[in-house]
């Protein structure tokens, strides 16, 4: 049998061997968390180039995130002598980036598009409803801007979207603005990119078949949480010679808010009359006490296609449960327990602060984490939050670099153009936004036709700008930056500021993100090639057979970027490394600085952790209406995919795995007093240790508030853990209302409680009814009696 004859097959079980080989035919590999399956897909690739059946150019690959895909390539470079810089490997959004520079005559696009990122988006959007004064009380920008992503993910142009009342008309008519005015700037925002690839490939029969022909093997790792639109857009590459490869677990769909729909996994089955389907059965990434807790929790959900998943790695240490008074106690106690696990404690060895994880439901619990990490001065790193592209003095600084690249760049105009302030009012910049508009031309050259003190002042700018440009000519990226930040006054002016010292900070560190990226993506004379050995690949590559008898100059891997555009096949036509280095600040999400530096505690929302894995996982804030979300909590659905969230979130964990929840929780500016979420209950009691008496009252546990708890400055001792839990006596709320409860009002009929808060008069509760929405009631006055 083949799939014994290769090395690379050999730490494998049988049904992860079988869907390595598997011929070319489309197939399904539905399994469970950890279980194997992006090693599976990464191996797959790596056999099929071992075994000489294809070359790194017949493979297309999707991965979730960048750093998945940088992963991806790094084992895979250093598996196989092969130049991994050129596959197709990356995110959704990474390779349409690549084909649209590639095809960006057809998409009809300039070759040196720029990305809009969600900020720049929403920024454009208020521009444009402010110059058709379009109402932000009756279409809120955001809103607007969901709506414009919705209908691209739904591969609707404004043309298509079916409009059924005036709102509709208007709200249409501002997504036709939209795509106008970005056409006219040569921009494309994150969905743009996706619908524009699209339909180049489903309009040009050429093109698509060239690709077909070109991909052998298409290949995508969470398959699950695909949107209409990227399933679309994968269908056009299948052709009548190839075939997809799908990875995935129904059971960790977790963005259907955002359109993903896990019924791509059954179409595909069905469309792609799919023969073969691979379970796999064996987790290795958990011990069973983690793994018995994911196993229950997903068992209460009734819309699942059903796995199983079992570990031989024994029991481990229990689930660990822990309840504080308050948020910033839950924080304290968390880094006493990150330092005890980082030191070592008991039988452990210590464990490397990149190996745990703080996740949580909401970005906004991040702060006092962020406080309590650092007062104890234990380094952490947040994931996910405000990306380093994102914050303001990069943006602006960016915006300058994009003017250099393309002077009718209006978004990044508009930007910085009073900006360090140049003596141009908000009311200039109208007057010159209405003179475009009259000719139909970017602000940059509606200029010349201003006049008076404004006009000179904005020819100025103007002025500025077309001298950097024709000075950075030809000059490298690092001098290009640093022509940019003493030309356009910005470094000045945040030296002067009197708490501008961590933005000037900042902006060198922009210098330093373009040097190693031209370093990296061998845009520079100085473009560095690591030997495999140094990416930790040595042995592996002399084990495998394809490596045997080559060329010694070959096992040559550069550190791969996912979002690397190679030049023009046929031209040789290549980014300017300045175009590129932008491309990269918008499609970098922020999950590529994984090892920057020093080691340090990894905080980000369980969303941002799919894929990922630590030997210790923190999950935090396990309230009711926080985790499961309030919103979530009024349907069905939605609470079934904020277990599949927590099931997420349970599954990263390989040996040491920490719940905890708050009675009180500061979050958006009010206190909320919480009740333990519901996920608690559908843990096994056999794998899980309450470290704090396990509180019975589902009642709400304001009413029990700072009875009986060990205070977590000092009262607690870690030695008490192995204490038995010690029954809590029920406190009985006054109102008598349970969360989840259902309820009648007189006005607005049956109703679910959502929340309860506070006590005594101030008594309230959120609840959800079918007809009227949410409602927030003062329970001292609203007449509500339960419903059985
Ligand atoms: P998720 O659903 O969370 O994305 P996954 O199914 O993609 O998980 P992987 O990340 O590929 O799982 O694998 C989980 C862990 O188990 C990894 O550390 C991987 O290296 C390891 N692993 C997978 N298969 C085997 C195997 N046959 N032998 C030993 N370790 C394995
Ligand atoms: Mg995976």
């Amino acid at each position: 049998e083949v799939a014994d004859s290769s090395p690379l097959l050999q730490n494998l079980n049988p049904e992860q061997r079988a869907a390595v080989a598997l011929p070319n035919e489309h197939a399904l590999i539905l399994a469970g968390a950890g279980s194997g399956k992006t090693r599976v897909l990464t191996t797959r690739i790596a056999w099929l180039l071992a075994t000489g059946q294809i070359g790194p150019g017949n493979v297309l690959a999707v991965t979730f995130t960048n750093k998945a895909a940088k992963e991806m390539m790094t084992r895979l470079g250093a598996m196989l002598p092969v130049n991994v810089r050129g596959m197709w490997i990356g995110t959704f959004h990474g390779l349409c980036n690549r084909f649209l520079r590639a095809h960006y005559k057809l998409a009809a696009l300039p070759q040196a598009f720029q990305i809009l990122d969600t900020q720049d988006q929403l920024s454009a959007v208020k521009r444009l409803m402010k110059q058709h004064n379009v109402d932000e009380e009756r279409f809120p920008a955001k809103e607007l801007q969901w709506f414009i992503a919705g209908c691209k993910e739904d591969g609707l142009r404004p043309n298509m979207v079916e409009v059924k009342s005036e709102e509709d008309r208007r709200k249409v008519e501002i997504y036709q603005l939209y795509e106008e005015q970005c056409q006219r700037e040569g921009v494309v925002d994150f969905a743009e990119l996706m619908l524009r690839a699209y339909e180049v490939l489903r309009d040009n029969d050429p093109i698509r078949e060239h690709y077909q022909r070109r991909f052998h093997h298409i290949l995508i790792d969470e398959f699950q949480d695909t949107n209409k639109l990227q399933y679309a857009w994968i269908k056009m590459f299948a052709g009548p010679g190839n075939s997809v490869f799908a990875v995935g677990d129904d059971d960790q769909s977790i963005y259907a808010f955002r359109g993903a729909r896990v019924g791509n996994m059954a179409d595909f089955v069905r469309e792609f009359s799919v023969r073969h389907q691979i379970k796999l059965e064996q987790n290795y990434r958990s011990y069973s006490n983690i793994l018995d807790s994911a196993n229950q929790l997903i068992s209460n959900n009734k819309t699942r296609l059903g796995k199983n998943l079992r570990t031989d790695q024994g029991a481990g240490e229990p689930v660990r449960i822990y309840e504080a008074p308050t948020d910033m106690a839950e924080a304290q106690w968390m880094v006493e327990e990150i330092r005890h696990v980082v030191r070592g404690g008991g039988p452990d060895e210590g464990v490397s602060r990149n190996e745990v994880a703080v996740l949580y439901r909401s970005n906004a619990q991040s702060r006092v984490i962020e406080t309590a990490l650092f007062n104890a001065a234990v380094p952490y790193r947040v994931y996910g939050g405000l990306r380093f592209f994102e914050r303001a003095e990069i943006k602006h600084a960016l915006s300058y670099l994009r003017l250099l690249e393309n002077p009718n760049d209006d978004t990044s105009f508009i930007r910085v153009v009073n900006f360090p302030a140049r003596g141009i009012g908000a009311r200039s910049v109208e007057q010159l936004q209405d003179a475009a508009r009259t000719v139909g031309c970017s602000l940059h050259d509606a200029v010349t036709a201003t006049t008076g003190k404004a006009g000179a002042n904005l020819a100025a700018f103007v002025a500025k700008i077309d001298t950097m440009r024709a000075q950075t000519e030809g000059l490298t990226l690092r001098e290009i930056m640093e022509v940019m930040l003493q030309q356009s006054g910005l470094l000045d002016h945040y030296k002067a500021e009197r708490d501008g010292a961590d933005r000037v900070e900042n902006l060198e560190e922009l210098v330093n993100a373009a040097e190693s990226f031209v370093t990296q993506e061998g845009f520079g004379r100085d473009a560095v090639a690591l030997p495999v050995d140094e990416l930790g690949g040595g042995a592996i590559l002399r084990q495998s057979p394809a490596s045997q008898g080559l060329d010694p100059s070959l096992p040559e891997v550069h550190e791969p970027a996912p979002d690397y555009v190679p030049p023009d096949a046929e031209t040789g036509e290549t980014l300017s490394p300045l175009a590129a280095f932008l491309t990269h600040a918008a499609l970098e999400s922020g999950d590529n600085q994984a090892n920057a530096g020093q080691e340090a505690v990894q905080l980000m929302t369980v969303h941002s952790a799919k894929g990922l894995e630590f030997d210790c996982v923190f999950v935090t804030g396990l309230e009711e209406g926080l985790f499961p979300s309030e919103r979530s909590m009024s349907d069905y659905e939605g609470l079934e995919e904020e277990r599949r969230l927590m099931y997420v979130a349970i599954t990263r964990a390989r040996k040491r795995l920490y719940l905890s929840y708050s009675q009180t929780r500061l979050l958006h500016g009010q206190t909320r007093y919480n009740v333990k979420s519901r996920f608690f209950e559908e843990l096994p009691e056999h794998a899980v240790k309450w470290l704090t008496p396990k509180n019975q009252n589902f009642g709400g546990s304001a009413f029990g508030y700072g009875m009986g708890y060990p205070s977590t400055r000092g009262g607690y001792q870690r030695e008490s853990i192995a204490s038995p839990p010690v029954p809590v006596q029920k406190a009985e709320p006054t109102h008598g209302l349970r969360q989840g409860m259902k309820v009648f009002h007189t006005k607005f009929g049956e109703g679910t409680v959502l929340t309860l808060e506070g006590q005594g008069l101030d008594a309230r509760a959120h609840i959800q009814f079918p007809r009227h929405g949410a409602k927030w009631l003062a329970l001292s006055v609203a007449k509500l009696t339960p419903v059985n």
